[in-house]
């Protein structure tokens, strides 16, 4: 049973209305701390006791109104897409929202990339991709906020073109943006200064402002929910398996044509058309891959969805929506990934041209794009 939430208290910190619903909606405070005095949410409890940035969710339209107020102001947006879920993670429309502001994109987690990888192939890929979708970068930088990779590079790129402006970070949910601001809190914070907050122009939503040792701040901003991630619709028991936490291995099929692959029971992709290939998988080494006939494709999941082919478990996926199909043609030549929203990609190289059907839960995006790798 879900809990009343509690509208008279706004938190002490920042303001925002508290509740005891939704942990990761803004102003959640658990009940138990609701008596405490002053009321505070459980967001600024975590910065102002253990300097740790915490992750606060909102929706779509809440969001854009957001970025609307941003556009209002002189400021520095950073960006921060997972480069493991690019086109999930990426905010389109940004551009129109932030107005004239100048825009870093910060693409975090490579440290799930394998070894050796090209980074300056990878940083044009990501800039020709960032532009096909109408977004103007003022800089690209790859970082690992985890490992602690590239932030060097951040902070020198964060200094290059913020000048006096204030910082706003936008992004997805579980793009690593917390990970990042922790980082910056611990090793460039001025801990001297008290956190100040202010509402977002525009909305009801409040910001902390987080003073950086050079005199300037950075505004955390809450994380967007898109549905399109398989990791945003996944039930909570999974997503361990779906997030990897180590570079991911390569893993190469040799299909014949009229050859499917499971993913658990996440997605199935089916090689409709085409000359023998290989079939390269990027994703999380704690997923298992079945391979089988076409032709006993449809069996094989019905008799073993949620046992052999798992995750989700059969409980887990009571609670996910449908596959839906999603049928692309790789051409001839081309050299393209299978990318699924949240699980990962496969690398297909076409040959003499491809058919393929992929099969992913209901929502979840699934595109084909020119390969990262
Ligand atoms: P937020 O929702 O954007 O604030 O994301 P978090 O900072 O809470 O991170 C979401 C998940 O991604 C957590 O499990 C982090 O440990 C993980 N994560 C964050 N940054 C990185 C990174 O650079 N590499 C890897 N592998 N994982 C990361």
């Amino acid at each position: 049973m879900t809990k009343p939430i509690h509208e008279q208290g706004a938190c002490a910190g920042c303001g925002v209305r508290l509740q005891t619903a939704d942990t990761d909606k803004p102003g959640f405070v658990p009940a138990a701390a609701l008596e405490r005095e002053p009321a505070i949410c459980q967001r600024c409890f975590r910065i102002k006791n253990y300097n740790e940035a915490s992750s606060v969710a909102v929706d779509q339209d809440d969001f854009l109104r957001l970025l609307g107020g941003i556009a209002a102001t002189d400021s520095l947006v950073v960006h921060i897409v997972d480069i493991f879920d690019f086109e999930g993670s990426l905010i389109s429309g940004l551009q129109r929202f932030v107005g004239s502001n100048p825009v870093l994109l910060v693409a975090n987690k490579i440290d799930l990339l394998p070894k050796g990888i090209n980074l300056n192939r990878l940083r044009n890929w990501v800039q020709k991709q960032a532009k096909a979708q109408g977004l103007r970068t003022v800089d690209i930088v790859l970082c690992s906020a985890k490992r602690g990779f590239g932030f060097e590079h951040v902070i020198e790129a964060l200094g290059r073109h913020r000048g006096r402006r204030d910082v706003y970070v936008v992004g997805a949910t579980n793009v690593g943006k917390s990970t990042l601001i922790n980082k910056l809190i611990r090793d460039y914070s001025d801990l001297g200064r008290e956190l100040t907050t202010s509402r977002y122009p525009g909305t009801t939503l409040d910001a902390v402002h987080i003073p950086l040792d050079d005199g300037n701040d950075i505004i955390d901003t809450p994380g967007i929910v898109y549905a399109h991630r398989m990791t945003e619709i996944v039930p909570r028991g999974v997503l361990q398996a779906l997030l990897p936490d180590k570079p991911v291995k390569q893993l190469v099929y040799q299909l014949n044509d009229r050859q499917t692959l499971f993913i658990g029971a996440l997605a199935r992709i089916d090689f409709v058309e085409g000359a023998r290939q290989s079939f390269t998988l990027y994703i999380s080494n704690a997923l298992s891959v079945h391979r089988t006939k076409l032709e006993r494709a449809d069996e094989l999941y019905a008799e073993h969805r949620g046992e052999m082919l798992a995750p989700p478990s059969r409980e887990q996926l009571a609670d996910m929506p449908e596959w839906t199909r999603h049928r692309l043609t790789v051409k001839r030549g081309g050299d393209n990934d299978v990318f699924i929203s949240g699980l990962g990609w496969v690398h297909v190289n076409g040959g003499e041209g491809a058919l393929i059907d992929v099969f992913a839960p209901k929502g979840v995006r699934v595109l084909l794009r020119d390969a990262l790798i």
